[in-house]
């Protein structure tokens, strides 16, 4: 494979794949490297939300997905110890499809991906990027295949990070201080539950919160994250089970509708866990170095909100409307400094609310004591969770004018799904 490119992008999740379609169907030559075979399984809920429906299409994954999704998800439910509480998802207006569905990550990132190489991309999986640096306004990147030893180089102008969070920088370290309210994602699939198609439940417990949902096949996704020192007490009182086999135990411990929700279900698999996940805003676009920051290697949303699928596309279709107007291979190092200052601050009127909000949210259902003040108004007014939902991003189309080309196409984005 050549080695030297217009834009590199590192992690082909949701983010990075999208960036790929987008910059390749313009023309540019992409390297696109993951370090993981697909398909593969993720902790992650799979919600997709509808106001992401027509990029999808704009994508080209648009018919597959709706061929392969769960049901529509038109109603969200709080679950709280014995308590529940439903109310309708708010429905983007004036769309074909206002709902929006569960796909399993094993899936949909696989849908994404095949887009991209079938658009020519060149796909370097399972790779790692392990160094980077820039000089003379190119990139160069330290790759390196697993278990061959020794690094390959590419290079190319823009550098793009889709390599998500956890993972943390290439090249740099991670934190390693442990705190109690570190918190510990957990994902399982049943099949043979009880849910009721259509319906989002999120559940909140102590030291955590999460949520169940019917994708693809009628199979449930369950899955949550749990502060370490809450994942502990229960790891205690499941002594010999695996600490995803402990947290559901614990979740079935008080939660009546969950627990309803799973009886006679049967776990297909095993438990998936990462950890610890940091929530937070990082950067969307490194002025020292000009590496752009997409998804969330940009920023992750607590995923009470089930959004950060949404928003790493979103960040994807923002930032590379930018570039192909910027023009490829052209871009100078100031046309590039502008489009990171432009791309940071429309980023951040588009998910800095969205990102506060998950993060009270996810502080509110990680205390359930505070139940006695809460539940009396969410009991009154359920409705409540309608407005959280539409606050959340459920039903805000990104507005077509916010992207230059190729969404400039789907200037009625609905007509092109
Ligand atoms: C418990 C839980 C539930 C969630 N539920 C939902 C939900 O229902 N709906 C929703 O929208 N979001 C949900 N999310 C959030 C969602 O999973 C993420 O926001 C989303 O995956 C971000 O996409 P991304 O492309 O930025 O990163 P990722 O999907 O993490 O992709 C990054 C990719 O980069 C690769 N990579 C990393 N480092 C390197 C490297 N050095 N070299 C090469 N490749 C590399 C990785 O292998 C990976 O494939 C949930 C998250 C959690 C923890």
């Amino acid at each position: 494979m050549k080695t030297s490119y217009d834009a590199i992008i590192v992690g082909a999740g949701p983010a990075g794949s999208t960036a790929a379609i987008l910059l390749a169907s313009a023309g540019w030559s992409v390297a696109l490297i993951e370090k993981q075979s697909f398909p593969r399984r993720k902790v992650c809920g799979a919600c997709i939300g509808a106001s992401n429906l027509p990029l999808l299409a704009a994508l080209g994954i648009g018919e597959a997905f709706a061929q392969l999704a769960g049901p529509e998800l038109r109603e969200v439910a709080l679950y709280c110890g014995d308590r529940v509480v439903q109310a309708p998802l708010p429905a983007v207006p004036n769309a074909r499809h206002p709902w929006g569905r569960a796909l399993g990550r094993e899936s949909f990132d696989v849908l994404l991906l095949e887009r991209a190489r079938a658009l020519g991309v060149n796909l370097w999986q399972p790779w790692s990027m392990r160094t980077f640096d820039r000089s003379a306004g190119v990139f160069r990147c330290g790759i390196e295949a697993r278990p061959a030893p020794g690094l390959t180089e590419l290079r190319a102008p823009v550098l793009i990070m889709a390599n998500g969070s956890w993972e943390g920088d290439p090249g740099r370290n991670r934190r390693v201080s442990r705190k109690p309210g570190d918190l510990f994602a957990f994902k399982a699939n049943f099949t043979d539950s009880q849910l009721a198609p259509g319906v989002l439940p999120v559940i909140s417990f102590a030291g955590g919160y999460g949520g169940l949902v019917i994708a693809e096949n009628g199979q449930l996704t369950l899955a949550g994250c749990i502060r370490r020192d809450a994942l502990k007490t229960c790891r205690a009182a499941a002594p010999g089970r695996t600490a995803g086999e402990a947290f559901e135990r614990y979740l079935r411990t008080d939660m009546v509708a969950l627990r309803d929700a799973l009886a006679g279900a049967r776990r297909e698999g095993t438990w998936l866990g990462i950890g610890p996940i940091q929530p937070g805003i990082r950067a969307p676009w490194h002025r020292a170095d000009g590496r752009f920051m997409i998804g969330n290697a940009a920023a992750e949303a607590h995923p009470i909100i089930g959004e950060g699928i949404s928003m790493a596309m979103q960040s994807a279709w923002f930032l590379c409307a930018r570039l192909m107007a910027a023009g490829r291979a052209s871009a100078s190092a100031e046309t590039l400094q502008r489009v990171g200052v432009d791309y940071a601050r429309q980023w951040r009127q588009a998910f800095a609310p969205r990102l506060h909000l998950a993060a009270t949210l996810a502080h509110l259902a990680m205390r359930p004591w505070l139940a006695p003040i809460v539940w009396p108004l969410i009991e009154r007014a359920p409705r409540l969770m309608t407005v959280i939902a539409r606050g959340a991003g459920k039903a805000r189309i990104v507005p077509p004018s916010q992207g230059a080309p190729p969404l400039g196409r789907f200037e009625s984005l609905e007509d092109a799904n």
